[in-house]
């Protein structure tokens, strides 16, 4: 029987045999260890390859991927990914890439039923509502929805810079920047977006979080195991 992925188990050898001739040590250096200085959260969409359009090789580059490069702070996906590449793998820079013509964003500005997908979208129509005076200045559709790329990307930045990971890298005094960038699919040139922030202070107030003093939310345990003895 015809495997159906042929094609791609015989490109893995090809690639696999093309970077042992190029480098020999290469697979078993990395097997070793990962040790990358980036956390990459781009969108799902196949042309917007990573590791290729920054020209970083395997392990230089930890990548989390969804539909519109979205950050919410309810999405344990996300957050378990920001949560181990800050604090175990320790990397310096996390980089949100949205891009232009973002199917997602385009889907989200549609007005049309997708399924579950228009959940997720929510997201986005929130970015758009909170934007809307300058965005409803845009007559053209398509800058439009280019616009809304950009804002999504910086609302995302923000984001991931109210998470209870980043506040407390920060708190910690640890080295750590947030950016945000979007991507031409049509150029392959990354824009940056100028959203740089690296330290608690940049972010708004409300969204900053102090230590909490030790012990405020333990139970009394004496209390406890007295009123247990007294049954
Ligand atoms: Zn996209």
């Amino acid at each position: 029987m015809n495997n159906p992925l042929q094609k791609i188990y015989e490109n893995n050898i090809a690639w696999a045999e093309k970077i042992k001739t190029q480098r020999p040590d290469f697979f078993s250096d990395l097997s070793k260890q990962q040790s990358p200085e980036y956390l990459w959260i781009g969108c799902s969409d196949s042309r917007v390859v990573a590791e290729q359009l920054v020209g970083l090789q395997p392990g230089e580059l930890f990548v989390h991927r969804n539909i519109a490069n979205v950050v919410v702070p309810t999405d344990l996906n996300c957050l378990s990914v920001i949560q181990f590449a800050v604090e175990v793998l320790k990397v310096k820079h996390i980089i949100v890439c949205g891009h232009y013509g973002c199917g997602g964003v385009k889907a989200s500005m549609e007005g049309i039923e997708h399924g579950l997908i228009d959940n997720w979208l929510c997201h986005i129509k929130s970015v758009h509502q909170k934007n809307e005076d300058e965005l409803l200045c845009i007559a053209d559709k398509t800058e439009r929805l280019d616009r809304l790329c950009e804002l999504n990307v910086i609302e995302q930045v923000r984001n991931i810079c109210h998470t209870t990971v980043v506040q407390r890298a920060w708190r910690n005094n640890k080295e750590l920047s947030v950016h945000g960038c979007i991507y031409t699919l049509e150029t392959g040139i990354l824009k940056d977006l100028n959203m740089r922030f690296s330290e608690i202070d940049h972010t708004n107030d409300i969204y900053q979080l102090k230590q909490a003093k030790k012990n405020i939310y333990q139970p009394n345990l004496k209390v406890m195991k007295s009123d247990y003895e007294g049954r």
